[in-house]
Order: structure tokens, then C-alpha cells, then sequence
């Protein structure tokens, strides 16, 4: 994995249903000078275009397990080799595990760059799984709606592209309460990881959307 030293690398910690791709994507829209890095999202195109990392990887995510440390990293470290020197990366899932994040401590040592901060969106566990039960997607374009508070113009279609949304696939609540289980146990060991660095900001991710992006905005400048 080669990562550029004039890159900006954030990473969005928190729990399924804490925001971060909704606040990522707001901080990225317009295709300002965030990218946003979404690993799921990654896993979840490479299950619909059936490659061998989506073929891999689909039992876990059906479950709401984690898919092996390897095969995320080697995706992430594709996505990468190919992004640009100058902008600010939102990794957004990544990394998920200790050992997750040692590989990407060591790719950008290698690229002689650092991590910036890691920013976790603090949401209490009976707000995530309301937000998980509301939520829909685009299945065409990635674009994420919530029934309540980020409702599309006409019920049930993308604004952007016109597309039904759907309901995720892992958003049934049994895969819905084994991803926070696994959330508590694989991926919450990371908030001390990077507190213990000096590298942790964390911003109440229960607030509206809007209010969150505006914190981070604030937060990257
Ligand atoms: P997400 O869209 O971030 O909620 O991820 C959906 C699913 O993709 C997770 O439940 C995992 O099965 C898988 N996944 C996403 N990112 C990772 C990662 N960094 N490591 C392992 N599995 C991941």
C-alpha cells in the first residue's frame, strides 16, 4: 500500500448506524477536496459485480461479520495506489480491526505521510439501531436516506438518480444486532488505539446530519 505524503487521512470510527457515510458523503459532495472512502461500500460493488474479493466476502457481510483483514486491505490498497496526492482521504470503515489499523500504519509509514486524527461519531445504541431499522439506499448510486430524518422527495426514489431504494441487506435486525456485537468487540478496542496517540476527536453523532458535518468541517480546517 503507497500512500502519498501530501494526502490527509481522517478516519471515521463509530458504530453501524452512527453517520459515517451520511457525513462523509456531505463532506465530499461536489467533489470538493475530501474523498470519501467507504469500505463497505467497496465490498458491496464487488458482491454485485461477482468478483472473487465479492464472492469471498459476501457470506460475512450476510452474517454481519467482518470479512478477513486481508482481503479489505488489499482492496483499500488498490483504491489508493491510484488516488491522488492532494486531497483529503475520509476512510470510512476502514480500518475495522487493531490489525486493520497496523496495516494502515505501516502503509503510511512506508509513504513517509501520518494519520491526521481519527473522529468518532459518539451515538448511543438505542439511536443506532432505530437509525439502521429507518434507513434506505440507492441501490443504483450509493445515495443514503433515512425514512424520518433524511427522507427522499418522493417516498421510496433516489433524488439523485430516480432508482428504487431498498433496504440493505444487513439491516435485518438478527444482522443488525450481530454487527453491533461485533462493533463492541473487534472494532471499539480502536478508539483507545488512537486516543492513546493524541489522535481521537470525538463529536456527538446523535445531532442532526447537518450539525455533525458543520463539527467536522470545523474540525478538518
Ligand atoms: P458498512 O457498510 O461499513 O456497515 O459495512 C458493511 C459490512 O461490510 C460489514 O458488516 C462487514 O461485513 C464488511 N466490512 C466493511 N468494512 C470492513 C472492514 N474494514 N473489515 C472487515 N469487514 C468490513
Amino acid at each position: 500500500m503507497v500512500i502519498f505524503p501530501l494526502m490527509k487521512i481522517i478516519i471515521l470510527l463509530g458504530a453501524p448506524g452512527s453517520g459515517k457515510g451520511t457525513i462523509a458523503g456531505r463532506l465530499s459532495a461536489g467533489g470538493g477536496a475530501c474523498r470519501h472512502i467507504s469500505s463497505g461500500d467497496l465490498l458491496r460493488d464487488a458482491v454485485k459485480r461477482q468478483t472473487a474479493a465479492g464472492a469471498e466476502a459476501d457470506g460475512y457481510m450476510k452474517r454481519g461479520e467482518l470479512v478477513p483483514d486481508e482481503l479489505v486491505a488489499r482492496m483499500i490498497s488498490d483504491l489508493l495506489a491510484g488516488a491522488a496526492g492532494d486531497c483529503t482521504l475520509l476512510l470510512d470503515g476502514f480500518p475495522r480491526t487493531v490489525a486493520q489499523a497496523q496495516m494502515l500504519d505501516a502503509a503510511v509509514a512506508a509513504g513517509g505521510a501520518g494519520l491526521d486524527m481519527a473522529i468518532l461519531l459518539d451515538v448511543p445504541e438505542e439511536i443506532l439501531t432505530d437509525r439502521i431499522a429507518g434507513r434506505r439506499v440507492c441501490p443504483a448510486c450509493g445515495a443514503g436516506y433515512h425514512v424520518a430524518s433524511i427522507p427522499p422527495k418522493a417516498e421510496g426514489v433516489c433524488d439523485v438518480c430516480g432508482a428504487a431504494l431498498v433496504v440493505r441487506k444487513d439491516d435485518n435486525p438478527e444482522t443488525v444486532r450481530n454487527r453491533l456485537a461485533v462493533y463492541r468487540v473487534q472494532t471499539a478496542p480502536l478508539i483507545d488505539f488512537y486516543e492513546a496517540r493524541g489522535l481521537l476527536r470525538r463529536v456527538d453523532g446523535a445531532r442532526e446530519a447537518g450539525l455533525v458535518a458543520d463539527d467536522l468541517r470545523r474540525l478538518l480546517a
